[in-house]
């Protein structure tokens, strides 16, 4: 076993030893040997949501939530009204976000373990003209739920608004064909099922969007028309970009269409989910969700009366994997990720070592 402990959490994840070793080197930011790498990432990003045809891709330096908030500050102007629907803390961030920018948002919620459902959506634009975009979480990571998507675009796209994606833990592993679902941007980042590491996020956004909103944003650094104009005029970064995290994506991203893309990954991501889930229920544990709402990226256990999750998650991490906790207000519970660079082999380990810990002394 290597020195790293297995990371059963959504992001960072557990990465490939070619990916970190990709790290291994320096660039020069303007060098044309970089500007070729920066070209890569950005078609490759495109590819895994089939959105060549209809949308540029714009990484931006920093951690997930950098992107949704320079989407936001971009996308959202200040005559504008944005329209979030939530069922978890994730939705919940973009009104935090909206709301220290100044712009109008609302938000419409459903329960923990509810899915949106688009015919409320529908509903609501048809009651308030004056909301003008619609952001919704593809799987709310607060509980591993997966909404539904390509409903929830079909009613703002009829409504004629815009239709912002967080598809940040989803990016790779479900499906997303930006030439058959209308979304204007999708929003996701290096480090979860792309099995990069930490780093960047980015925007696949339609170039109208884009065009509309040069100059809209109150940030410098936050602006994702400059950062689009800045890698058109001459493939670079506007600011220093993280070099050895796009070298280190670029190579996830090969190995990515070596495996097979989305199809491939959704399929691992699945089993390690299958072995996980039939591995926990026979030692005992509930699952939180009804599991036909359960995307196959993170699984939220309700935690047993008679298990406290500090000395569990230390027992687990003495054996070399560190889970997650919960993050629901109506429950006690812990997570376990399905995503990163991990097969069925480590989660049966992982089910051997609940087991010897769950065992009495
Ligand atoms: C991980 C994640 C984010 C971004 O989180 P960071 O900690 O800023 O990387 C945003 N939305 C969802 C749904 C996520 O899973």
């Amino acid at each position: 076993m290597s020195d790293s402990p297995i990371l059963l959490t959504p992001g960072p994840l557990t990465t490939a030893i070619e990916t970190r070793r990709a790290m291994l080197r320096d660039w020069g930011s303007r060098d044309p040997a970089f500007i070729a790498l920066t070209a890569e990432l950005r078609a490759g990003l495109l590819r895994v949501a089939k959105g060549e045809g209809t949308h540029v891709a714009v990484p931006l330096q920093g951690s997930g939530t950098f992107i949704v908030e320079a989407a936001i500050a971009t996308l959202v102007g200040p005559q504008d009204k944005l329209l979030v629907l939530i069922n978890g803390a994730y939705g919940e961030r973009m009104v935090t976000i909206a709301k220290r920018m100044g712009r109008a948002v609302e938000a419409l919620r459903w329960p923990e373990d509810r899915p949106v459902e688009a015919a409320r959506v529908a509903e609501a634009l048809r009651a308030d003209p004056s909301i003008t975009h619609v952001a919704l979480v593809h799987c709310e990571t607060t509980t591993g739920l997966l909404n539904p998507v390509e409903d929830v675009a079909a009613a703002v796209a009829e409504a004629g608004r815009a239709f912002l994606l967080d598809a940040m833990s989803s990016f790779g592993a479900l499906p997303l064909d930006l030439s058959a679902t209308p979304v204007t941007a999708v929003l996701a980042s290096s480090n979860k099922c792309l099995e990069g590491v930490p780093g960047i996020g980015f925007a696949l956004v339609t170039p109208a969007a884009l065009e509309a909103a040069a100059g809209r944003s109150p940030l410098l650094s936050f602006d994702l028309h400059a950062q689009w104009k800045g890698f058109e005029k001459d493939g670079q970064w506007r600011f220093t970009p993280p070099v050895q995290v796009v070298a280190a994506l670029v190579e996830a991203l090969r190995a990515f269409e070596a495996e097979g893309g989305q199809p491939a990954r959704l399929a691992r991501y699945a089993d390690n989910l299958r072995t996980m889930l039939a591995g926990m229920r026979r030692l005992g544990f509930e699952l939180f969700l009804d599991e036909s709402l359960q995307a196959p990226i993170i699984a939220t256990f309700r935690l047993p009366e008679s298990l406290a999750f500090r000395p569990f998650y230390d027992a687990l991490a003495e054996r070399g994997f560190l889970i997650y906790p919960g993050k629901l207000t109506q429950a006690e519970t812990f997570r376990i990720g399905c995503i990163g660079a991990l097969g069925r082999a480590d989660f049966e380990r992982l089910l051997a070592a609940v087991e010897e810990v769950l065992a009495p002394a």
